[in-house]
């Protein structure tokens, strides 16, 4: 009589353990938005990442707003409640669109976002993300000031603009450069722009700016900008090296660096050049909303430029071309240790050492715009100064990559270096840039 006993506990306590190590098992499913939602427009693309040991069986999104739902999403794998799972399911990404065109009876106004994940096991739990979101169907629209604008090649542009609907980001883009817009400084409202953007050097052929507006709802429009571009020619100029110089550059620069002298200079000349540009670049996110800049800039006084913007240069050593880059800015050779003004009305954004510029300087102007002055032997501002239009700053020097005393002039737009002559030419800055805001 003890064997028939036996096996039928048997009998029952296998599955009851098998169903007890089911339930045991079974887990939930951690859900997270992949990019911030705050704002849908008719069709906003969202992604949902997911993860769960045991996968997910059902997967549903919902637009909720007073008290009606739609569903805008729904996927569903076959079920798994009775398989004894391993815990190996990769993390999964869900990607759709959310928009009042997948919920027909949404209005402009708030709603929320609700994403529903069943995990697909024993217990099948029901996991939730909720979010309260901004419907916006309004597209941006754009209106550009036909007045057309010229520029050339290495300089600056100013175009003007009107953009309504729901926007939250205008400007200009040309070539792999986005360039940002700003209040019109005589506008009473936030929907009249002005954008300055730089014309780059190596412009490809067939690039030309357009005017974008966009907003986070993945809603874009894009307008063209009327105008005449001037192709320009830029110098080629041989720039010898000699061993006092490359020995000069490298202790000064690279003074624990390995390998032959040629080597170490290259080394400065092409990544420490590129990583101090990046700098420079980055500084564009430090420019006051406003023009601070009055009148055209100031150069260095009684100097003459030794080197201009753009020029292609060929550095040679021995009789060899060793390296070639191109000069982004002008450099303006006085006296030794000369007095350096501040070009224009500004803000200081950076003093301070900056590898091949040596101790430099930064100033922000406003709108985008800000002045370099690079090789300096004496910094007599600090960051966050206001500083008037020829207030002495500094004093010129050899500091970083400089043969002898001079000053390295620069002006960049919104982190793009362009040509320094326009920004001293009164009439330039009278007819191509202020008269698009006054
Ligand atoms: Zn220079």
């Amino acid at each position: 009589m003890k064997r028939p006993g036996l096996l039928l506990l048997l009998l029952l306590f296998v599955p009851a353990a098998y169903v007890l190590g089911l339930l045991l098992r079974s887990t939930s499913t951690e859900l997270s938005w992949e990019q911030p939602v705050r704002v849908l427009g008719t069709s906003t693309p969202v992604a949902v990442r997911a993860v769960n040991p045991h996968g997910v069986r059902d997967f549903t999104a919902i637009l909720r707003q007073g008290g009606k739902q739609y569903i805008v999403f729904q996927r569903s794998e076959p079920a798994k409640r009775w398989a004894w799972l391993r815990r190996s399911e990769m993390p999964r990404s869900y990607q759709f669109e959310a928009g009042s065109r997948l919920a027909p009876g949404v209005t402009d106004g708030k709603a929320e976002l609700v994403v529903e994940a069943v995990s697909n096991d024993f217990l099948a739990r029901r996991s939730q993300l909720v979010q309260a979101v901004e419907i916006q169907t309004k597209p941006p629209s754009l209106l550009v000031d036909d007045m057309q604008v010229v520029v050339t090649q290495g300089g600056t542009g100013a175009v003007a603009f009107s953009v309504s609907g729901y926007w939250t980001e205008a400007g200009v883009r040309l070539g792999p450069h986005e360039f940002r817009s700003f209040q019109n400084p005589t506008a009473k409202d936030a929907s009249r722009r002005i954008t300055l953007f730089a014309v780059p050097h190596d412009l490809g052929a067939g690039e030309k700016p357009i005017v974008f507006a966009r907003n986070p709802t993945g809603a874009q429009v894009l307008a063209p900008v009327p105008h005449q571009l001037i192709r320009k020619r830029f110098r080629s100029r041989e720039f010898n090296l000699s061993s006092s110089f490359l020995n000069k550059v490298v202790s000064e620069l690279d003074p624990r660096g390995t390998g032959d002298l040629l080597q170490r200079f290259r080394r400065i000349n092409q990544e420490m050049r590129q990583a101090n540009n990046r700098t420079l670049y980055e500084l564009r996110s430090k420019t006051a909303d406003r023009p601070l800049f009055q009148g055209p800039f100031l150069p260095l006084a009684k100097s003459a430029p030794q080197a201009q913007f753009c020029d292609y240069r060929k550095y040679k050593y021995q009789g060899q071309v060793i390296d070639e880059q191109v000069h982004l800015g002008f450099d303006l050779a006085s006296t030794q240790q000369a007095e350096v003004p501040a070009g224009n009305h500004g803000q200081v954004i950076f003093a301070g050492w900056l590898g091949i510029y040596g101790n430099a300087i930064v100033l922000d102007h406003g709108l985008g715009v800000q002045s370099l002055y690079a090789h300096l032997s004496q910094i007599q501002v600090k960051v966050g100064d206001l500083v008037n239009r020829g207030q002495i700053i500094g004093r010129s020097g050899s500091s970083g990559l400089a043969g002898g005393d001079h000053l390295h002039f620069g002006v960049q737009v919104d982190g793009v270096a362009v040509n320094p002559l326009e920004w001293w030419d009164p009439a330039w800055l009278e007819k191509r840039i202020l008269s698009r805001y006054r």
